[in-house]
């Protein structure tokens, strides 16, 4: 049985993805930062007889935990096929005309950047044993510098100053990770799931269904030998991409 590990996962596009992958077959370790939250995802799960799973503790932005958490792992899978690094934040609202906060630039950093590397670091040597390991970013088209270096689209008014250079920068890292992995087997990608209705957004109801942004990012944790290793996987891209 194929192992992954999504974290985040206990509501919104990562507890989708856990259920989906649940019903693919894999054993799925939901990354929680807190016990409650994290067996009322497993009670929704076990109801639906998703029953290979188990929850483990994981605040990306805390080393130990992450330690802690691939230990817990290592005792009891020798192997982790697939790892989702999904946790992630908008930070505080810019207030036009004053200065973006540096502290809250770095606290979104902490999460959707440093988080991300953490954890791929920890779990890397449980992936290195995996016949076909895969790691998926979870971005978002709003980190697209060229889209957002177009006036004309329609996302480019929104210009979070920590959001977006976050998820530029974790964009960069996918594509240095996958240089350094990809030659090794890895598949490593960077996926945007899209505007979807989460607690992200106040459950803004212009957004996709999270099962549906779920599904996009599944299709990169389980691609095949011949998959692509290093995008920029969107569906709001042509041919399924966004331009870096
Ligand atoms: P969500 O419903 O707010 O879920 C975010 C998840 O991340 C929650 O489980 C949250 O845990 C967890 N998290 C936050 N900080 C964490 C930390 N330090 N350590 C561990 N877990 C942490 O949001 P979502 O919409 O599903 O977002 C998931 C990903 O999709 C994010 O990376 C986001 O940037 C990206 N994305 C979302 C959209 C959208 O429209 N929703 C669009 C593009 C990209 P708690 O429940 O404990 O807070």
């Amino acid at each position: 049985m194929k192992t992954a590990l999504v974290t985040g996962a206990n509501q919104g596009i990562g507890f989708e993805t856990a259920r989906q992958l649940l019903r693919l077959g894999y054993f799925v370790y939901l990354g929680c930062r807190n016990r409650e939250s994290a067996e009322q995802a497993m009670e929704k799960l076990r109801k639906e007889g998703l029953v290979t799973t188990d929850w483990v503790r994981l605040d990306v932005t805390d080393q130990k935990s992450v330690d802690d958490a691939a230990a817990h792992v290592a005792q009891r899978h020798p192997s982790v096929d697939v790892l989702i690094n999904n946790a992630g934040i908008m930070g505080a609202r810019p207030v036009a005309g004053e200065p973006y906060p540096v502290d809250e630039i770095r606290r979104v950093f902490e999460t959707n950047v440093f988080g991300v590397i953490r954890v791929t670091q920890a779990f890397l040597p449980l992936l290195s044993r995996s016949d076909a390991p895969r790691v998926v970013n979870v971005t978002s088209g709003l980190g697209s510098l060229t889209r957002q270096s177009d006036p004309t689209w329609r996302y480019s008014h929104y210009k979070h100053p920590a959001y977006v250079s976050s998820k530029a920068a974790l964009n960069a890292y996918t594509v240095v990770l996958s240089a350094d992995l990809a030659p090794k087997g890895f598949k490593v990608n960077s996926v945007d799931p899209g505007h979807t209705t989460t607690a992200f957004n106040n459950y803004n109801k212009a957004g996709r269904n999270p099962e549906v942004s779920a599904a996009f990012v599944v299709k990169a944790a389980v691609l095949g030998a011949d998959g692509p290793s290093g995008r920029f996987l969107s569906e709001e891209g042509p041919d399924g991409e966004l331009p870096w």
